[in-house]
């Protein structure tokens, strides 16, 4: 079966065909200023060879229908007809308290999606766009929606609720949800499978570390806390985002630069995070340059974002009571081995030890000491192809 992944943004949509069978990216592109001028999609395909083509699409369904045409090509397309797609994988931000699982997409499915817009207003509303786009164009093939939150939906009420009034939980439904799920679900489950035991006898702590970083703690093969929460802001310090903050000094800003709630928002979510620490950049290679050279803030920006993980890891080992198994994935994770390192240091006293050499090598999976009690991995996520795969399970009962 070959299954079109769909990731829709607000004016921008990607997508990975994958074919099941042998798990292979057929095609994969990106289409960009949606409803803007200047619209063009990227089309990726066979041994690194790519085609972009700059036509006018004034709508996401306009988007949909343009890769549809570049995936059934004569020249760069990998599939004859649009019938050989055997379903669509919708990535959705936000499922609230709705969905714990992955879900075929009916018309209740779509207004559970809506009624959780307001928790995520710059994803959902175009998650739905995308979906109700490919339902026009692909009336007859089965559409399934994989929610970033989904997997942490298994937290219990002690680790998922604030210390605020009880009602604002009941009026607003402000709890923790998490994000990144289906990373950690993946991640979790590739752990295990390499290790070659159940899923269900470890305790693993996930860490997604990238341009937006979280970690989970993964009891059994279920979500038991996480660290990003209402909203992807909370957590570690990241790109641009502050992490865990104390709330007191929101206001206390506010007062002081008589900003209104658009520019406090702003400055949290765009401003802050190692990107305003370091007054450099939000790109974590950026910053490690800069500290090599020296640069004593990118350097403080880089030990907060270290020191951060550190913390969580101590946090979530004593939650579950134990942990065997640690996992580094996304982009700062898979590939920033000083970083690593600089996490797990002075931690042999959890069992917790990585031998510097094997961590030196790209590409190593297992980065574990010999004499680490806690296994050490790292794994490149895929988000793409957990949904498919997802997808994949569902259309066929
Ligand atoms: P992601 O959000 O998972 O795509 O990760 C993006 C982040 O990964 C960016 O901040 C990159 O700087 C970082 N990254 C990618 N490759 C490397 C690398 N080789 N070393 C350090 N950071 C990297």
């Amino acid at each position: 079966m070959k299954i079109l992944v769909i990731n829709a943004g607000s004016s921008s949509l990607k997508y990975q065909l994958i074919d099941m069978d042998t798990h292979e990216v057929m095609a994969k592109g990106l289409c960009e200023r949606i409803g803007i001028d200047g619209s063009r999609l990227v089309h990726k395909y066979g041994d690194d060879q790519k085609v972009t083509i700059e036509k006018p699409m004034k709508n996401h369904a306009e988007a949909i229908q343009m890769v549809i045409d570049a995936l059934v090509n004569p020249e760069y397309g990998v599939i004859k007809s649009m019938d050989e797609i055997g379903a669509v994988g919708h990535r959705v931000v936000h499922g609230g308290e709705f969905f714990s699982k992955s879900v075929i997409i009916d018309e209740g499915v779509k207004k559970a999606i809506e009624a959780c817009n307001d928790l995520a207003p710059l994803h959902n509303p175009p998650n739905l766009i995308g979906i109700n786009a490919c339902e026009s164009i692909m009336p007859n093939v089965k559409q399934v929606a994989v929610f970033d939150t989904a997997f942490h939906q298994t937290m219990p009420p002690k680790a998922y609720m604030y210390a605020l009034p009880y009602e604002y939980y009941e009026k607003y439904k402000i709890r923790k949800y998490g994000f990144h799920g289906t990373s950690h679900k993946y991640v979790s489950m590739k752990a295990a499978e390499y290790l070659g035991k159940d899923i269900k006898d470890l305790k693993i702590i996930t860490c997604h570390l990238g341009n937006g970083s979280s970690i989970t703690a993964v009891d059994g093969g279920k979500s038991v806390d996480t660290s990003m929460g209402f909203t992807p802001l909370a957590g570690v310090p990241m790109g641009t985002r502050t992490g865990l903050i104390d709330p007191a000094i929101i206001p206390y800003i506010m007062e002081k630069e008589n900003m209104d709630t658009k520019q406090i928002n702003n400055l949290i979510n765009k401003k802050s995070g190692v990107l305003g620490v370091s007054g450099v950049s939000s790109d974590f290679r950026d910053l490690s340059d800069k500290s090599e050279e020296g640069d004593e803030k990118s350097k403080l920006a880089l030990e907060m974002f270290g020191y951060g993980v550190k913390r969580y890891i101590g946090t979530y080992a004593a939650a579950m009571g134990g942990v065997d198994v640690i996992v580094f994935t996304a982009g700062v994770g898979e590939n920033d081995n000083v970083l690593r390192e600089y996490i797990t240091k002075d931690m042999d006293f959890m069992g917790i030890k990585i031998d510097p050499a094997k961590n030196n090598v790209r590409g190593t999976v297992d980065i574990t000491a010999p004499d680490s009690k806690v296994k050490v991995l790292v794994i490149p996520t895929n988000e793409e192809l957990m949904i498919a795969e997802d997808t994949k399970k569902l259309v066929e009962g």
